[in-house]
């Protein structure tokens, strides 16, 4: 039987952490660092996400604020969007800015993201800092992507030389993965939805990261034995979360096994609130540097 990798338990030791971070910037500066939270159109599933970053926000001291953006039509709501972001790069109190997606329909999210200061780009979304990364150059990365590397790490197994299959290769998740388990001088193999054979594929892994947002896609049949599985799907089903792995059958033939819910979106919040803290850390020394 697998080896459950459990999310809380990794997210508290990271938010304490962060806790006494804020802690000794706030009584440095005199002021928490802040998190900006920009929404255009509150109806969105992804609002109760968000209430749930800036909740904990608030338990670790950062000051998490919701940025209300309105607009009639596609153009004004683009224009109202990037002249938010733009204010709030000027901002010394806001640290970090992260974008509720998906964006309205039709507004372009190149002209949201390239309006994002890189050194506040705390969810690794900018180009700059997806290049950084594909390079193997220190940047943002974004938080869910760096939730499953952490959780890969905390299974214990060995990533250099192991076989990996990253099954999804969207800018968030998939890629950032595929590239951060390259430079950690894993073999990854990306594989996505015209993939041949995907069940081949998965069967030679060491490590299966599943990023596809289809439920079942991953079965214990396909799994080679003790595998590590990092299932970062989250669907609703029947009213019920689940990932993309079918765990009752998965658990029974791999090593270790994130379970949906409870084990990478617990981690995946607790991370995007250290990268909080990065970039007010990094935006501190800058200014110290230009003011010397
Ligand atoms: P996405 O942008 O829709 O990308 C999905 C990827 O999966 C695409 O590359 C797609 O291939 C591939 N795919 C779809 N069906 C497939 C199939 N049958 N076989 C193989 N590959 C297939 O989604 P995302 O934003 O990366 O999110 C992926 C999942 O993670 C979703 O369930 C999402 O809800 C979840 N998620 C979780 C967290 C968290 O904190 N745990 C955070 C963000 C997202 P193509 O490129 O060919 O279309």
């Amino acid at each position: 039987m697998a080896r459950r990798l459990e999310g809380a338990p990794f997210a508290t030791e990271i938010r304490e952490r962060v806790a006494a971070d804020v802690a000794t910037y706030t009584n440095e500066q005199g002021h928490a660092p802040g998190l900006a939270v920009v929404v255009c159109g509150r109806s969105a599933p992804s609002m109760v996400y968000l209430q749930r970053i800036l909740k904990a926000c608030a338990d670790v001291g950062i000051v998490g604020t919701l940025v209300d953006v309105e607009g009639d039509d596609v153009a004004t709501q683009e224009a109202a969007l990037t002249a938010a972001i733009h204010q709030l790069n000027e901002d010394p109190t806001v640290a970090g800015i992260i974008v509720q997606m998906p964006l309205p329909q039709g507004v372009r999210l190149r002209a949201v993201v390239d309006a994002i200061d890189p050194m506040k780009d705390i969810d690794g979304i900018h180009p700059l800092n997806a290049g950084l990364l594909r390079l193997g150059y220190e940047g943002f990365v974004p938080a869910t992507a760096h939730a499953g590397l952490e959780m890969i790490h905390r299974s214990g197994v060995e990533l250099k030389g192991a076989d990996a299959v990253v099954i999804g290769r969207s800018p968030v998740v998939g890629m950032p993965l595929a590239f951060m388990l390259t430079k950690e001088d894993a073999t990854v193999t990306v594989c996505h939805s015209k993939t041949r054979d995907l069940a081949a594929k998965v069967r030679q892994a060491d490590i299966v990261v599943v990023a596809a947002g289809q439920p079942g896609l991953v079965t214990g049949a396909m799994l080679k034995p003790g595998a590590v599985v990092i299932d970062v799907g989250i669907n609703v089903v029947d009213g019920k979360i689940v990932g993309d792995v079918d765990l009752p059958s998965a658990e029974q033939v791999a090593g270790a096994i994130t379970p949906v819910p409870g084990g990478v979106g617990p981690l995946t919040n607790a991370l995007l609130l250290s990268h909080l803290m990065r970039a007010a850390q990094r935006q501190q020394h800058a200014k110290e540097h230009f003011e010397a």
